[in-house]
């Protein structure tokens, strides 16, 4: 029986998560962790019977008590609640599904407590990558890439040599703006924004794959999770999301990994590791595919790609910047108080505005966060 813990669990990636275990009799559910949706938290509680469950807000905590009282689930909450979830004795694995660099305390204190790290959560790696692997190794636990194209890649690299990789070649559907220039983005307004062509996802990374700040951040995530240069990132558009990402070797061949676009495959890979189960589903069939395209991604219509490339170079806490201004200005964006290219521009600007820390502990990363909040918000 493996037990794992869900931080997110009533999100996108958190609930394909619970379908896998539901359909895995070897899995069990000893904590979860969500921000607010109590109905469906208690349903999941009662379904899969965790012995520790975390709630952001207090409030909200108190009346999920009411709700499972007659069971004998503890209930937290807060940042304390949270990290309780990741430390919880029962548990090996965290699937860390929750959306933001809120994510680095909790990553963090589930590696000190030994487990090992189903990680869909990139805006951590992305902020403190450079703490997090080292501290991974330190502590003998695994960080198993959910995200898709990370998947792929990690499947890749299967009894390969990793100093043997040349370039990491990772694939972008290209959002539902492919081919668009930047005047036809003036009046995108968040419905138009929230259709992603292949994948159904939380709302967030839905817009950030509109933006292409998505593939930026994967970018980074890479650079951490397979110890590779940005330069030695290569992104490319395949519109289908068939290919989910590719590694080329020393002496140029290219392996890939293909599938039909279902986040189950890469969540229950990194669950089963370095094992294959049975995944009912639909099945790639090439003689009705019959073709698969390639492009290059337009840095200069989606100028969130080109600035997550800068922010890699600069390095330090740049990429905090990046990723803060970002999480800032998207949820504007979903509230509308902000127009659609103003996400990349609000990023922009506070780059410029940045004196690179270099090499930030946790810490500076949470102070860069916060000054980059006071910024927008004091200037925007
Ligand atoms: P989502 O918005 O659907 O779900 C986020 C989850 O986090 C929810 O359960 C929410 O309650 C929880 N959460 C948010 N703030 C919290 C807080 N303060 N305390 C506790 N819980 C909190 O997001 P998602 O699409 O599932 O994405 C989650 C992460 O996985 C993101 O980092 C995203 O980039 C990554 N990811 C998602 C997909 C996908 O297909 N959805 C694919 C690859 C990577
Ligand atoms: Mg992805």
């Amino acid at each position: 029986m493996k037990k794992i813990a869900i931080l997110g669990s009533t999100g996108s990636i958190g609930v394909q998560t619970l379908e896998v275990v539901r359909s895995n009799k070897d899995l069990q559910v000893s904590a979860l962790a969500a921000g607010s949706n109590i109905q469906r938290l208690e349903a999941q509680i009662r379904e899969f019977h965790p012995g520790l469950v975390a709630v952001w807000s207090e409030e909200k905590a108190k009346e999920l008590r009411l709700l499972v009282g007659d069971l004998s689930v503890r209930v937290v909450s807060g940042m304390e609640g949270l990290l309780e979830v990741c430390t919880y004795p029962k548990a090996e694995i965290v699937v860390t599904a929750i959306v933001g660099m809120i994510g680095i305390r909790p990553t963090i204190a589930a590696i000190q407590a030994g487990k090992d790290i189903a990680l869909a959560n990139k805006e951590t790696l992305v902020t403190a990558g450079h703490l997090i692997m080292p501290m991974a190794e330190k502590y003998g636990v695994r960080i198993l890439p959910v995200d898709s194209e990370h998947s792929a890649i990690f499947q890749c690299l299967n009894g390969e040599d990793r100093r043997e990789i040349r370039k990491l070649l990772l694939t972008a559907s290209g959002g539902p703006f492919r081919g668009k220039k930047r005047s036809d983005l003036e009046h995108i307004q968040v419905e138009d924004a929230l259709k992603h062509p292949n994948w159904s996802m939380g709302q967030k990374i839905t817009i950030d794959s509109s933006t292409l700040v998505n593939k930026g951040l994967e970018m980074m995530e890479a650079r951490w999770l397979f110890q590779v240069e940005p330069e030695d990132i290569q992104i490319v558009v395949q519109p289908k999301s068939i290919i989910h990402s590719m590694v080329e070797f020393a002496d140029g061949a290219v392996i890939a990994q293909l599938g039909t676009p279902d986040m189950k495959l890469p969540i229950q890979y990194a669950l089963y590791y370095p094992h294959r189960r049975d995944l009912p589903g639909e099945r790639l069939d090439f003689w009705k595919l019959t073709e698969i395209t390639f492009e290059r991604p337009d840095m200069e219509t989606f100028t969130g790609l080109k600035l997550a490339f800068a922010a890699a170079k600069a390095g330090g806490s740049m990429p905090t910047v990046y990723n803060a201004a970002n999480e800032l200005a998207v949820s504007w964006f979903l509230s509308r108080r902000i127009s659609y290219l103003a996400i990349p521009e609000i990023i922009e600007w506070c780059m410029a505005e940045h004196r690179v820390v270099p090499n930030p502990d946790v810490e500076q990363i949470l102070e860069t966060e916060r000054q980059t909040y006071e910024l927008i918000e004091s200037r925007w």
